[in-house]
Order: C-alpha cells, then structure tokens, then sequence
C-alpha cells in the first residue's frame, strides 16, 4: 500500500504508476499497452484539439472491509461510452476492451487503492479522443482510448453535509438538440463559464435551466438533479442532460424503499414545494442540498432548515455507498470484483 495520507486526499490528481492505452489505426483496435508516461505524443492536427472529438467516463474502485475492491456498474460506464462516441461520431470503443483496460489500470495501481474505512476511493478515467489529422471538419480515422487513474478523497471533507448551489441564466451548457447526452469534454468548456459565476458568488454549483424555455431545471454542474415530495423521487425529463448511472442506481433504491418515482420537467417554481433536493454522480454520489439562489431574479429556496440533509436522502446515500464498499447487500448484481 502506497503511503499517503488518505483521509485528506484532495479530489485532484496524483500521479500514479500506470496507465492502459489502445489505438484505433487502420480500421481495428491494436493492442493494449502499459505506459508508465503521464503525457502523450499527439499530432497537432488531431480532431481532438480542434473539432472537440472527445469524450471520457468517471468511475470508480472501492476497497471493501475484505480488503477486496470493487467496480461498481461499469458495463454502464462502458455504454455510455459507446452513446457518447456516436454522438460525435467516434469508432466505439468495444466492450471488452473498456473492461479489460479498466482491470488492468486498477490491478497494475492497485497499491493507490485507498484502503476502507477511510472514504477515499480510486477514480478511473477512461478517454477516447480522435487522435487522427483532419483539417477539414469530418471525423477522424484514428482514435485513443485511455484509463488513468488517480486516488481521491471523500469529496466532502466536512461529511455529508448540505451544498448551497446557484441557478445560472446567463449561458448553457447544452442545447436541447445538441450534445448535452453525451459525456464529451466539450459540454465541460460550454459549462465553464457558469461553474466560475456560481463560484465567484459563493456557491458550490451551477444549476442550469432548460436553454429554450428556461422554465425547468436541467442540471446541476456534472450532478443530475433530484427532489423528493410526498413519498415521490422526482428527477428531471430534459433532452439536454446526461444520464447518471448515479441517478438511475437511486431511482432503483429509491423504488426498492417503496417510493414511487417520477421522471418529467421539473419548473423552477416547484422548487419552493419540495421537502428535500439533491445532486447525484459518482464524484459525491448525493449532495443534499441546503439553499438554491436564483442569482438573477433575486429568489432564494432554503431546504434543511435544521442544518442536517433530509431522512431519505441520507437513507439512498447509506444504501448506494454502502453497496459500493461492500458493507450492504448487492442485490441487484451492480458490483464486480477485482481479481
Ligand atoms: C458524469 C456526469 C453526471 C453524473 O453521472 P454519473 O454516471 O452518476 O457519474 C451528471 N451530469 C453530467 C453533465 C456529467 O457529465
């Protein structure tokens, strides 16, 4: 085991031994390769660089009581990776080939692993990019898919606490046709902007709205959104945001503790009747959220009023880490073992 020092690891990179690279030259997948480099030699016409053709997942390995570790639904990483690369028109990177890459990048760090008890886990980011020239604007004939990895900390410091966020109106992260369902780097360049302002006005995230009506809510920074009301899971309908595997595991637990779940447009003004909200992805997998300020119209919505996130929030965030790690029943075969 690596020695670090786990608990006050930032949610950042550091530099572990390996990484997994494969190419896509000449029509096919070469082989896999093992790089102890952290830089890569790119051609500075890629389309990558110019066109944006990118995409990336994050996801990660948990160490149990056992000591073993764990992947948790990575099949649905490997997916998303396939839907992101056709939505920019990217060779897909095959299932076994994500897994495989994925394995080894963990096994071969397997001493960044943080180990339990301490909320760290390993971060894995796999990549695929047109790494091909192109001047003119079409897609690429050569591709790289890359996993690194990097052990993070528990990405709130404090512990589950509640978040204050801020409603962003004056720029968008995706349009309602655009590519705001996939994960490519080039909604993170779009979404820059209102991270910043949110920032700058001290709050901890963006929420942006619906781009065309800007009347539902759409995300929170690279979270999904969710609200909780009458023994309901509500969570938003939109065409422009991504789906989390996060967001989906929720709803199944949410379903299993006998909640009904509601998935349609969720109007900014409803935010005034909700009993509990959140933001959910693999990075903090729930945020609970404690005040929502809509900058520009002078409005603000406060939740937690006794400073602590609510019941059912705290009760999904238990269960999901809980599966992660180990510690709760995996019922519905959402884990895999490193072996
Ligand atoms: C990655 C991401 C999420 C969270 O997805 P998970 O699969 O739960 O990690 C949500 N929104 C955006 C825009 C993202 O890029």
């Amino acid at each position: 085991m690596e020695n670090l020092d786990w608990k006050n690891l930032p949610f950042g990179y550091i530099k572990t031994d390996y990484n997994v690279r494969c190419t896509y030259k000449d029509g096919k997948w070469g082989k896999m390769e093992v790089s102890d480099s952290e830089y890569i030699n790119l051609h500075m016409a890629c389309t990558a660089l110019h066109y944006g053709q990118e995409a990336f997942e994050g996801m990660k390995a948990y160490r149990g009581k056992d000591g073993k570790i764990r992947l948790f639904r990575w099949d649905e990483n490997a997916n998303r990776l396939q839907q992101s690369a056709e939505g920019v028109l990217m060779e897909k990177v095959p299932m076994d080939i994500f897994r495989e890459a994925i394995i080894k990048a963990v096994k071969l760090n397997e001493k960044f692993v943080p180990p339990y008890g301490t909320g760290a886990s390993l971060y894995i980011r796999p990549m695929l990019f047109g790494s091909g020239a192109e001047v003119g604007v079409r897609p690429a004939k050569e591709y790289m898919f890359i996993v690194f990895v990097t052990p993070v900390g528990p990405y709130f410091k404090e512990g589950f606490n509640p978040v204050k966020i801020a409603i962003i109106r004056d720029s968008d992260r995706a349009a309602p046709l655009g590519t705001g369902t996939f994960k490519v780097g080039g909604n993170y360049a779009a979404s820059l902007r209102g991270v910043i302002k949110a920032h700058n006005a001290g709050y901890g995230s963006p929420m942006y709205l619906d781009t065309k009506e800007k009347h539902y809510i759409d995300e929170i920074g690279a979270a999904n959104f969710f609200a909780i009301k009458d023994n309901t899971y509500i969570t938003p309908k939109s065409s422009s945001i991504l789906a989390s595997i996060t967001n989906k595991s929720i709803i199944q637990l949410a379903e299993d503790l006998g909640l009904k779940v509601e998935r349609r447009p969720i109007a900014v003004e409803e935010l005034e009747t909700f009993e509990e909200v959140g933001a959910c992805g693999t990075a903090a997998v729930i945020s609970p959220i404690g005040e929502i300020n809509d900058l520009d119209m002078g409005k603000i919505y406060r939740y937690c009023p006794d400073g602590k996130p609510g019941k059912l929030s705290t009760k999904l965030y238990q269960t999901l880490v809980g599966i992660q790690y180990g510690d709760v029943e995996d019922k519905h075969g959402w884990i895999t073992i490193v072996e």
